[in-house]
């Protein structure tokens, strides 16, 4: 679908995938505005094709408009689009083990103008959808990230929390510094002072203190400067639902490091549309590194997981009403 200043939204079409043609002037080459979302649409048992909270979803596309002066796309049309889409794209091959479609709904300002004191006065929506597999080769062995100290991501006041493309470009160079570490994600650190933990690449934090019945789940608070996932947010009420303690908070490295070697920090892992759930086992910074537990991953991130991709998978009941009908 198309926007312009007159026309508002329209000429919203299902069309073969084919390549976008644009004018070298066209202003998002310039100037940038891009904002993306993520999810992925799931076979039911019954034969149907649901995706996982894609309210939310379009709720978080309009909230990374608004941040960049882009229009918002109306919720419906953005479901909409996402129901036409499945309705022919409807015949991924289930491999082995976790399969789905990720659907990649984008918008992009598309003004011929070299202005740069203003945002676009048109724009398009497209959205374009790939079978997916497991996010990691590694399937569920635990990764290692890289705490970055040198770049952030995000700072207040900025774009961190819109799915915004320039996050991710901004992103590149210290995620090839961390895989020159022998790492596998970055974890980015609060701006000021590059001691809180905020968030990965393309996934939210989460660290379990304690463990059995007295297991507690801390996440870092949304702050304005990191993304506020879907799947954390579920993962929030899902721990709630059994009966665990869950605090949205600040937590340090320094908090993450000294728990992670007494003990108390029993269990990291990341989680996101794509990464589903993946375990944290070894932490490295420039001053040395540190295991979580025994590296392995551990039994209530491996309980979450299967409990998460059960609904979305519509294996086990879905008391939230998440999963919603695409096709
Ligand atoms: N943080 C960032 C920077 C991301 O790109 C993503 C993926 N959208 C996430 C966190 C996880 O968000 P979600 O659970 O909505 O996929």
């Amino acid at each position: 679908a198309r926007w312009s200043t007159e026309q508002g939204w329209h000429d919203a079409r299902l069309e073969p995938y084919h390549p976008v043609e644009l004018d070298p002037a066209t202003t998002v080459l310039h100037y940038g505005q891009a904002i993306f979302e993520g999810l992925k649409a799931y076979h039911q048992p019954d034969g149907s094709i649901a995706s996982f909270r894609p309210w939310a979803n379009a709720a978080r596309f309009q909230d990374s408009a608004r941040r960049l002066a882009m229009p918002e796309l109306p919720e419906e049309i953005f479901l909409d689009s996402l129901r036409e889409l499945v309705s022919v794209d409807n015949q991924w091959v289930p491999t082995e083990g976790e399969s789905s479609l990720y659907l990649r709904p984008f918008m992009i300002s598309t003004e011929r103008t070299l202005g740069v004191n203003r945002p676009a006065s048109s724009y398009l929506y497209t959205l374009i959808a790939s079978p997916a597999g497991s996010y990691f080769a590694s399937g569920v062995k635990p990764v290692t990230v890289w705490l970055s100290r040198e770049y952030v991501r995000a700072s207040p006041g900025g774009t961190g929390a819109a799915k915004f493309a320039g996050n991710y470009a901004a992103s590149f160079v210290a995620q090839a510094q961390a895989a020159e570490q022998g790492c596998d994600q970055v974890v980015w650190l609060d701006a000021v002072e590059r001691r809180a933990v905020e968030e990965m690449g393309g996934m939210n934090l989460f660290f379990v203190l304690g463990s059995g019945a007295e297991a507690r789940l801390v996440t870092p608070e949304l702050t304005g400067s990191l993304l506020p996932g879907i799947t954390r947010s579920s993962l929030l009420r899902m721990g709630e639902r059994l009966g665990l303690e869950v605090e949205e908070r600040r937590i340090t490295t320094d908090e993450w490091e000294q728990k992670a070697l007494s003990g108390e920090i029993t269990e990291v892992f990341a989680c996101g549309t794509a990464a589903v759930i993946t375990p944290v086992g070894k932490v490295r910074h420039s001053g040395g590194e540190f295991t979580i537990g025994d590296g392995g991953p551990g039994e209530l991130t491996m309980k979450l997981r299967e409990q998460l991709t059960g609904i979305q998978y519509g294996e086990l009941p879905d008391p939230e009403g998440w999963m919603t009908k695409l096709a």
